[in-house]
């Protein structure tokens, strides 16, 4: 959706220069069009097969975003009662919300029974206690299932695997029909899936696929058990090409690659895509303030920095760099890096790009899912906007943060 014409960077038919221009960078700026495509995409292949599409929130939470998915009918995977709000906020359906994550509190238990979600996908027994408790004092049954750790190396990242033996996340898959089992106890639980996530930024689904099939032996022996298991949820983890290297399975490919095992299964099939909806969708524009030549290096100072995305400081993240405008010119190498008075502060380093010139605009590809999300107020920095393009019209969705934002809440 992001392509050149007449040598100038469209985010479908708008121009982005025109939206640097009228905005103020930086800038975040989403395509509806790649959201609502790649949300299409995971439809589509899953068609035929009883489906629910929970996107998962903290890859990006921007209202507009969840709206324009709510609207398509999707459904949301939670991390926390400020995500479902958010969801709430935005019109999605809570029948379709799942909640995810170690540490729920009983705040956000409550207030996600009450809302009426459709399921808790639970890491440990004392949270099913927990649960089993509120739901109790509300006089509802609470559907859950458990997230396993099905013990398979998502081979990325090691901050963004999470299906290991020795990671924080989910309960031993070899340990789960026992817990299965110690949760009848529970009167106002019901069992009624097997999650897992494995991981983030997975280019080869091969490990993905082996963990479905755990999962689904163990549905099977669950419901040998008497557990009415009727969901499967293989959460997300889809990787995306940050790069012309990253060889990332299409959307289709990969669903079709998991397809023989769901079909007949008797079984809804949920799934938890974050960053394969959102990743590509997204830019940040940013304006060249000054370049810098030390003795060891050249740096691009832009007026972007850490605290806007934080990817390429906390994971070493590639995002490509396009100008706004294209134009022959001086190839260099050098570091982009922001205003943040820390050495972590850089978008890219020892980067081939044309020379820019001081007031150009560039954009940070890729950067639609844990862009904005991670955003923070660090140096004081308000965090930018964030603008939506629907074909050839576009719309601010979240102003600029103001001085006045930035000490909100605060007393001398
Ligand atoms: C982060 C997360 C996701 C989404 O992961 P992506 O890599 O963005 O697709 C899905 N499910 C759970 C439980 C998560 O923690």
């Amino acid at each position: 959706m992001f392509h050149y014409e007449n040598e100038q960077l469209l985010c479908e038919q708008t121009g982005l220069d025109e939206i640097a221009r009228a905005t103020g960078t930086p800038c975040y700026v989403y395509s509806s069009a790649a959201i609502l495509g790649a949300y299409r995409a995971y439809h589509t292949a899953l068609s035929g097969i009883p489906h629910v599409i929970c996107y998962a929130v903290k890859a990006n939470s921007t209202l507009a975003v969840l709206a324009l998915l709510a609207k398509e009918g999707c459904g949301f995977d939670i991390v926390s009662g400020g995500e479902l709000y958010r969801v709430l906020k935005a019109g999605g359906d809570p029948a379709r919300v799942v909640f995810s994550g170690v540490g729920k509190t009983s705040e956000e238990i409550e207030f996600a029974l009450r809302s009426g979600i459709c399921n808790f996908n639970c890491e440990s027994e004392g949270e099913l206690a927990e649960i089993d408790a509120v739901a109790g004092r509300l006089g509802v049954t609470a559907r859950f299932s458990l997230r396993v750790n099905p013990d398979v190396d998502a081979v990325t990242h090691p901050y963004i695997s999470t299906g290991l033996r020795d990671h924080k996340f989910g309960i031993d898959i070899a340990d789960a029909p026992a817990v299965y089992g110690r949760a009848r106890a529970f009167t106002n639980l019901r069992a009624s899936g097997v999650s897992c996530h494995i991981g983030s930024q997975i280019l080869d689904y091969a490990p993905i696929l082996e963990a479905a099939g755990k999962v689904l032996d163990l549905i099977e022996r669950l419901r040998a058990e008497g557990h009415g298991i009727d969901h499967v949820d293989l959460g997300g983890g889809l990787g995306i090409a940050y790069q012309e290297a990253d060889n990332a399975p299409g959307i289709g490919e990969f669903i079709a690659a998991l397809r023989g095992r769901l079909e007949g299964a008797g079984l809804t099939v949920m799934v938890e895509p974050g960053r394969s909806i959102v990743g590509n969708a997204g830019v940040l524009l940013t304006k060249v303030l000054y370049r810098k030549q030390s003795p060891a290096k050249e740096f691009v100072i832009v007026d972007a920095a850490m605290n806007d995305l934080i990817r390429p400081a906390l994971y070493k993240a590639h995002h490509e760099i396009l100008p706004l405008r294209r134009e022959a010119g001086l190839e260099i190498v050098a570091d982009v890096v922001g205003p943040v008075c820390e050495t972590g502060d850089f978008l890219a380093r020892d980067r081939s790009l044309t020379a820019p010139r001081q007031g150009d605009f560039l954009a940070i590809a890729s950067a639609g899912a844990y862009g904005f999300v991670q955003a923070s107020n660090y140096n004081s920095r308000p965090r930018p906007a964030e603008v939506l393009v629907e074909g050839g019209e576009w719309r601010v969705v979240r102003k600029r943060e103001t001085p006045e934002d930035l000490i909100n809440g605060e007393t001398l």
